[in-house]
This record gives structure tokens, C-alpha cells and sequence, in this order.
């Protein structure tokens, strides 16, 4: 077994902050010691087979990503990272574990959809792996599969009011499953917009000649997001089942969230960085010399980039700072602009929908740290302690403690990063999504059970390296 000791840095957790070294024996964490202790010895750098210098940096537990979609069949095509690209991508950004989403759709059965994306997934991934669960056919035989879950370590699943014919359930298929899962410990996590309302805004604007990207945030309103989000709350309410509501966009739907959570009821909210940092004016509408107002195509995802005057964004990082929303994820689901957005060229419905920031999650959140909207230690609390112990993977992941898997990442406050598709970028698309954004901060070095990937910024990982995480119960419900 081979001893890495990192040295001198400042190790962060979600509760504060220590200058302390962390010893690794093989893939686990043994020791956080006060750097002048001896009670291992003099010289611990000296009997190490690898001392990571940390000196001025910080050292967290690296980052989980809860909701990622690699090679999601979407629109007729696939989700351009594949869980090889996409995890590499990801180990790049301080990122050493995802929770990505298994799929089961109507007349299909919940055992395939899981041994299928068991199959996409082994032998590919250079960091670790969860699965959750897309339940988008409620019957008696998935109903009877959904309760088994948890013994295959998936123990969250997502439904859907939206798109209807595809993912969508109506809303006694949602009573019928939620309350299946409150029974057996599941965690339901809910895509809330209004789906059939939505699709009849797109239908009229399209006939109206208004196919841009643009108008693909017109169709989504709020009041969509807001209602949904109120109606599940109150089934789950009913059903007795914990919830989660994904990518939360709307302010007035994290509103719902924190007078359910106000009421003493189990229910969680998730936003992402898009909807932290970007609007439908910018980003939505944008315009450029080579794809005119098609390059708004870049920006298409649901819930869509809101209206900046509507002050949306600011909504999203108060509730982050007051934990009315606990969790930051990034639906990573990105698709090339040329061939595959391109589909919807003309009519914006036809757009597959989905954007790319695996790769640049805890950057995005560290520059909240630089610009004052999160405390340090809130950072790490949202980038992993949070992910892990929502998703019942805590004292594994999540933190830097004896025992805990030797996912480590030292950050350099003082490093910066440029984003763009031409500096930083090793997702598997043709444009960067975050093109032009820049980080005060560097991940330096990350380590997944206790094995360098990154370091110097060289990639010295491998697919297959990353496993399959049997995840327990959601460690906030009691
Ligand atoms: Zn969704
Ligand atoms: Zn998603």
C-alpha cells in the first residue's frame, strides 16, 4: 500500500477550517494531523511514498456532482459526453464523484433501464459512480421494482411533470410511486414545470413564427415551474415521502420549497450554476457572427435561463446562503451545437435540451466565495459534504476524516482559471458553455481513493478506475 502525505495545507470542511496534513494509506484517509504533531513520528514526509505540498492552498473533499446525464438518449440523439469523457472531464474540475441517472420509460422495465446503464457505465469511469433512477413509466411491475431499489444501492429516483409522451407521469402515477418510496426509504426527486401547459405556449409561438432559442425560455415560464413545484410538494405531503426538487430556476418555486421546509416537511431543493450566473437575455438570446440568433442554442435547458429583470439569480444564491435550497448540481446532459442542436434549427422544441459544467462546478461555486455570496466553508458543504449525505454516501465521500475514501482536492485560492473552449475545456462538445468565464481560484491536485489524477495539470487518471457506489438512505431524513 502506498503512503501520501499532503502537507501544509489548510484542510476545509463544511463546519470550519484547520491548518492540518492528511496522511492516505492506499485509497483511504488514516490521519488529519496538527502539522507540529509528532505522534507518528519526526518525519513523516520522509517515510511517504508521495508528499503533496499544500502549503497556501486548501484542502477539501472532492466534489460530488449529483445530477449528471452521460450519453442520455434526448430528442433523437445522445448527450455528447459519454461516462468516459465525462468523468475525465469532470476529475479535471475537482470533481471525483457523480450521481448519474439510469432510465426506465414507459413499457420498459426499471431492472433494464438499471442494467443498462450498469453496462454503459462499468469499466469507464476515472471517478466514482452512482446511479439514481429516471422512473418514466409507473405500472405494477416498475412499482414493484422501484421498492427493490434500495438493495441495489440506487435509493432516489426521478419523475417527471414534464415532457409529455416522453419522461412525463400524471399526477396519480406520481401519488402512486411516492408513496412506494416513502415506504421504502426512498428519496423522489421531481423535474416540477407544467409540461402539457408548456408545450401549448410552444406550439403557439411557433406558429406565431417565433422559433428561436430565445423563445424556448418564453414557453417556460415561472408560473410553470412555480405550479408544478406546489403540486408536488403537496403529493408527497400526501404520499408521506420525502422530496426533491431538481434545478430549481424560478425564485418563485424555491419560495415553495422553503414554506414546505418552514412547515417541518422533508422536502430539499437543487439549483445549478446556470441559473446562478446566467439569464435569457444574455445567454437565451444571445446572437453570434456564425450561428446568428441560433447561438442561443447553446443555451437550451429546462427549467430555462429566467428573465434577469424578474432577479431570479439573486433569489438563487440567498436561498443557497440561508439553505431554503441545499444543493448545487449541474444536470450536465451537453450537446454540440453543430448536428445535434442544430435539429432545432427553426423550431426551438426541437432543440435537445441541456448544457455542459461538470467540468467547471466547483470553480463556478468558488468564484460565490470570491464575490462574497458563500462563506468558505459553505462551499464545500454544497460542492460534497451536502451531495454525500443527501444521497446517503457520507463519511465514504464528502469529508476529510480517518476513514473516508482519500477523495482530495487542493484548491489554490491564489491560481486562476479561464473557461472557454479553447483554455479550459476536456468535455466532449464543440463549444464551452461557459466560454469567457473567469475563476480566482485553480484546482491543483485531485485524488480519487487515493490515486492522483490531476496533478500539474496533467491527467494521470484512467477510465475504469472509478466504482460503482452502493449509496444507503438519504442521511437527512430521520
Ligand atoms: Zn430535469
Ligand atoms: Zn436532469
Amino acid at each position: 500500500m502506498s503512503i501520501t502525505l499532503i502537507k501544509g495545507g489548510t484542510v476545509v470542511s463544511a463546519t470550519g477550517r484547520v491548518l492540518a496534513d492528511v496522511l492516505i494509506d492506499g485509497e483511504t484517509i488514516v490521519a488529519v494531523l496538527d502539522p507540529e504533531s509528532t505522534l507518528l513520528g519526526h518525519d513523516l514526509a520522509s517515510t511517504a511514498d508521495k508528499v503533496i505540498d499544500a502549503t497556501g492552498k486548501y484542502v477539501i473533499p472532492g466534489g460530488i456532482d449529483a445530477h449528471t446525464h452521460m450519453q442520455l438518449p434526448f430528442g433523437g440523439t445522445f448527450a455528447a459526453d459519454t461516462f468516459e469523457t465525462g468523468t475525465r472531464a469532470a476529475a479535471w474540475g475537482g470533481t471525483t464523484t457523480i450521481v448519474d441517472f439510469a432510465v426506465q420509460t414507459a413499457g420498459g422495465r426499471i431492472e433494464d433501464g438499471l442494467a443498462s446503464w450498469h453496462e454503459q457505465a462499468a469499466g469507464e469511469c476515472a471517478i466514482d459512480y452512482g446511479f439514481h433512477q429516471i422512473v418514466g413509466g409507473v405500472d405494477a411491475d416498475s412499482l414493484k421494482a422501484l421498492a427493490k431499489l434500495p438493495d441495489e444501492g440506487v435509493t432516489s429516483y426521478k419523475m417527471f411533470t414534464a415532457y409529455p409522451g416522453v419522461f412525463m407521469s400524471g399526477d396519480g402515477e406520481l401519488l402512486r410511486a411516492m408513496q412506494v418510496a416513502g415506504e421504502n426509504g426512498l428519496l423522489t426527486m421531481m423535474h416540477a414545470e407544467n409540461g402539457p401547459a408548456i408545450d401549448v405556449i410552444a406550439e403557439q409561438l411557433v406558429a406565431a413564427g417565433k422559433t428561436d432559442p430565445y423563445y424556448h425560455g418564453k414557453a417556460r415560464v415561472w408560473q410553470m415551474e412555480e405550479e408544478a413545484t406546489h403540486r408536488v410538494i403537496m403529493l408527497a405531503d400526501v404520499a408521506r415521502a420525502p422530496l426533491y426538487v431538481v434545478h430549481v430556476s424560478a425564485k418563485q418555486a424555491a419560495a415553495q420549497i422553503a414554506a414546505a421546509r418552514d412547515e417541518g416537511k422533508n422536502v430539499f431543493g437543487e439549483t445549478c450554476p446556470q441559473y446562478l450566473y446566467m439569464s435569457l437575455e444574455e445567454h437565451l438570446g444571445a446572437t453570434s457572427e456564425e450561428w446568428g440568433a441560433f447561438e442561443g442554442a447553446k443555451y437550451v435547458c429546462s427549467p430555462p435561463l429566467r428573465d434577469s429583470g424578474e432577479r431570479h439569480q439573486d433569489h438563487m444564491w440567498r436561498s443557497l446562503r440561508t439553505n431554503d435550497l441545499q444543493m448545487v448540481s449541474t444536470d450536465h446532459c451537453p450537446f454540440c451545437q453543430a448536428d445535434q442542436n442544430e435539429l432545432g434549427r427553426g423550431d426551438f422544441r426541437k432543440i435537445p435540451n441541456g448544457m455542459g459544467t461538470v467540468e467547471h462546478r466547483v470553480n463556478l461555486m468558488y468564484q460565490g466565495v470570491v464575490t462574497g455570496e458563500i462563506s468558505l466553508e459553505r462551499w464545500v458543504e454544497l460542492i460534497s459534504t451536502t451531495p454525500a449525505r443527501m444521497f446517503g454516501m457520507y463519511g465514504k465521500k464528502g469529508v476529510i476524516q480517518p476513514g473516508a475514501d482519500a477523495d482530495v482536492v487542493v484548491y489554490d485560492p491564489n491560481g486562476h482559471t479561464s473557461i472557454g473552449y479553447d483554455k479550459t475545456h476536456h468535455m466532449n462538445f464543440d463549444h464551452s458553455s461557459w466560454e469567457g468565464f473567469e475563476i480566482d481560484g485553480h484546482v491543483d491536485v485531485v485524488l480519487s481513493r487515493g490515486r492522483v489524477l490531476i496533478e500539474d495539470d496533467e491527467y494521470h487518471g484512467e477510465k475504469g478506475h472509478g466504482q460503482f457506489i452502493k449509496r444507503g438512505q438519504s442521511q437527512y431524513l430521520i
